[in-house]
């Protein structure tokens, strides 16, 4: 059943988001050549709490750790470990956590160092097809909506749309209806209304759509080792039109980046 968020809710909900927003931005300066992604889960773990939150992942569905860690081919659901990163790699990094009974969950993937072109690219589709997808979410449209504009332009990069995982409602629940698959027909599915509450989170493969899942019950990978990349937002439905919860920006102040990108989707500009 997809329970809609009155205005309170909303701004309840927003906290938890920017909580989330502001632990990925204080990684993407942590995220670099010779770090384990243990030790950024440690630093996710404090800083959530030092914010008055709690890890949204940490215990869900038994989950060991404040953060999921997937780097290169895996997609998602990867556990934090002792390995460190390498300049080239790519880490997707998704996060949660639940203040005033609600939750925020969004997720960013990052360069480790120097990245080939071609890397970027799946980067920079992925994070453009997130955009496509949440235009589309608006009062009278239906989730076929999003994901067909998702899978649209992400097939016409020449990448592949996983199936298995998809996006999906939010509140005080991790995981609400409806769920948002990155695939669909266009007029199909649940139809969106004012207040519903949804993380969009393209997951997309450099090559096979297809993935594997390792003995571990969490960690995914392209069936081909092809990189995959991961970029998740936190939207609602206000006065009928897409508004972000959850922002990229402090990412980007940290690694010196402008970007207008979320403007659209702001009735205000955001205070950082
Ligand atoms: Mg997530
Ligand atoms: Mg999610």
């Amino acid at each position: 059943m997809i329970k809609p968020k009155n205005k309170e809710e909303i701004e309840i909900m927003r906290e938890s988001a920017l909580i989330v927003s502001k632990t990925l931005g204080m990684l993407a300066k942590e995220v670099k050549p010779g770090v384990t992604t243990l030790q950024l889960d440690k630093l996710a773990e404090e800083f959530i709490r030092d914010h008055g939150a709690i890890p949204g992942f940490l215990g869900l569905y038994d989950f060991p750790n404040t953060l999921c860690v997937s780097p290169n081919s895996q997609v998602v659901h990867g556990i934090p470990n002792n390995t460190p990163l390498e300049e080239g790699d790519i880490l997707s990094i998704d996060c949660g956590a639940l203040k005033n009974e609600f939750y925020g969950d969004h997720a960013y993937t990052f360069a480790v160092g120097e990245i080939l072109p071609e890397t970027q690219k799946l980067l920079d589709i992925t994070k453009e097809s997130l955009y496509v997808g949440i235009r589309e979410f608006k009062a009278g449209n239906r989730v076929g909506d999003v994901g067909f504009a998702i899978q649209k332009f992400t097939e016409d990069h020449g990448y592949g749309v996983v199936r298995e995982l998809v996006g999906h409602g939010l509140g005080k629940k991790m995981h609400e209806d409806p769920e948002m698959p990155n695939y669909g027909r266009r007029g199909r599915g649940k139809k969106f209304v004012e207040g519903m509450v949804v993380a969009i989170e393209p997951m997309t493969n450099m090559g096979t759509h297809k993935i594997k899942q390792h003995r571990d019950g969490w960690t995914i990978t392209t069936l081909d080792n092809k990189p995959s990349a991961h970029f998740e937002h936190d939207v609602a439905i206000v006065d009928g039109k897409p508004e972000l919860l959850s922002t990229f920006q402090y990412i980007y102040e940290a690694l010196g980046i402008q970007s207008n990108e979320e403007d659209e989707f702001r009735k205000q500009p955001l205070v950082l």
